[in-house]
């Protein structure tokens, strides 16, 4: 689906999106700015990529009328949050390229189906997820007690709809793990071992229709209170033995699921002592990442672009990063002071400084938590995009 074409029926090429949140914004800019027209499929009316999107269908995800609608204006279409229902995406399918597909969508929207495929091809990708236990039942929770005293501490994670650390709860004992899963409503869930981890990192895949791959160098993400808070994407930002695994692994993980578009693959590093340290595959997001967005500003390519070019069946070329940059998120925590009272980010302070790049989702309500921007920093090397990060970090709290 070439940009700027117009079909027999005068219909221009146009590109859609199941979401309306900042993910699905930035994949509007990246289609947009190639020449696509853009489609969203979202039932806020002030979402952020509603906003600047040429079509903009208001219904809900599964609503048989709006899909339709989705599928007549597009010739392609992709989705920006994984908890999508899998269904809409299989009724798409239907008469539409859609990628992701529903059935790889379907496995990362489940913790369970996730790491049963990571356990698939462990051999392929050469790493493991963190030990755990699949609790749906009273008894798989007693067996925790008798078989599985490893796993304490451990972190208990529904199997559904987490995310930023929401949907998790963290046990030390058999009492405190049973009171958490009736906290979470008795509802699938995974206990997980609690792991020592020294450092996480992210890395991002496009993966074409025919197969080809390229990735992003892995970024190190420092997260706060299960949010990402910061991304260092820069070389020596992890040990190349490190970085080399978590790639290759990224790689084996995206073809074994015969995925198309832009994969992310989430990892923990816990120390071993080898020279790789212990590499633990946590999970995978089936869409552009929060830990990619560096690559608008930092790179020839940013994950947008590829997941633009993957749907639409162009040519994927090796992204390259022209600059080291560190990313910072801006949650609505910014939006207020110490003191809890509402106020304007010192935005005339951050903007002077060098090689900074706002980005702002267009959502209105500022709420603690809140993903409702972030800065990407740029520059000539590592200690001056540091120096920089350090002090718009400082303005910004
Ligand atoms: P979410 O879907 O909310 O991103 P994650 O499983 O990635 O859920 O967990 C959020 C964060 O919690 C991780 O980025 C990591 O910092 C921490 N965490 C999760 N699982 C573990 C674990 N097994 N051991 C140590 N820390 C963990
Ligand atoms: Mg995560």
């Amino acid at each position: 689906i070439f940009p700027g074409s117009v079909d027999a029926a005068g219909q221009r090429a146009t590109l859609g999106v199941m979401g309306g949140g900042q993910l699905g914004r930035m994949f509007v800019h990246a289609a947009q700015r190639l020449g696509y027209f853009t489609a969203v499929l979202e039932p806020d009316a002030q979402s952020p990529a509603g906003l600047v999107s040429h079509h903009h269908i208001q219904t809900s995800y599964d609503d048989p009328a709006g899909l339709a609608q989705l599928a007549h204006l597009c010739q392609a279409i992709t989705t920006e949050f994984e908890n999508v229902p899998a269904q809409a995406l299989q009724t798409l399918a239907e008469t539409r390229p859609v990628a992701p597909s529903a059935a790889v969508v379907g496995i990362a929207q489940n913790r369970i189906e996730e790491k049963a495929h990571f356990a698939a091809c462990a051999e392929l990708s050469g790493v493991t997820c963190a030990p755990y236990a699949v609790i749906e039942t009273p008894d798989q929770l007693q067996a925790v007690q008798n078989d599985r005293p490893d796993l304490l501490p451990g972190i208990l994670k529904t199997a559904r709809l987490g995310y930023d650390g929401k949907g998790q709860i963290r046990v030390k004992t058999v009492a405190e793990l049973a009171t958490a899963w009736t906290e979470l409503g008795g509802v699938a869930c995974v206990l997980e071992k609690m792991l020592p981890l020294t450092a996480e990192c992210s890395v991002l895949v496009a993966r074409g229709w025919d197969g080809q791959v390229v990735s992003f160098a892995p970024q190190r993400n420092v997260h706060v209170d299960g949010i990402l808070a910061v991304t260092h994407a820069y070389e020596g930002n992890m040990p190349p033995a490190l970085a080399d695994k978590a790639r290759d692994a990224a790689v084996a993980i995206a073809h074994h699921l015969g995925y198309v578009g832009v994969l992310c693959v989430e990892f923990f590093v816990v120390e071993d002592g080898s020279e790789h340290g212990g590499l633990v595959v946590n999970e995978m997001a089936p869409r552009p990442h929060n830990s990619g967005h560096y690559t608008l500003d930092a790179c020839d390519a940013s994950q947008f672009d590829l997941q633009v070019h993957a749907m639409a069946g162009l040519p994927l070329p090796q992204p390259r990063q022209h600059s080291p940059a560190i990313m910072l998120n801006l949650l609505g925590d910014v939006w207020f002071d110490a003191a809890g009272q509402p106020q304007e980010p010192a935005w005339g302070s951050v903007l002077s400084l060098p090689g900074t790049h706002l980005h702002l989702y267009g959502k209105t309500e500022a709420r603690a938590g809140r993903k409702m921007g972030h800065l990407t920093i740029t520059g000539p090397d590592v200690a001056s995009v540091k120096d920089v990060a350090h002090r718009a970090a400082g303005l910004l709290n």
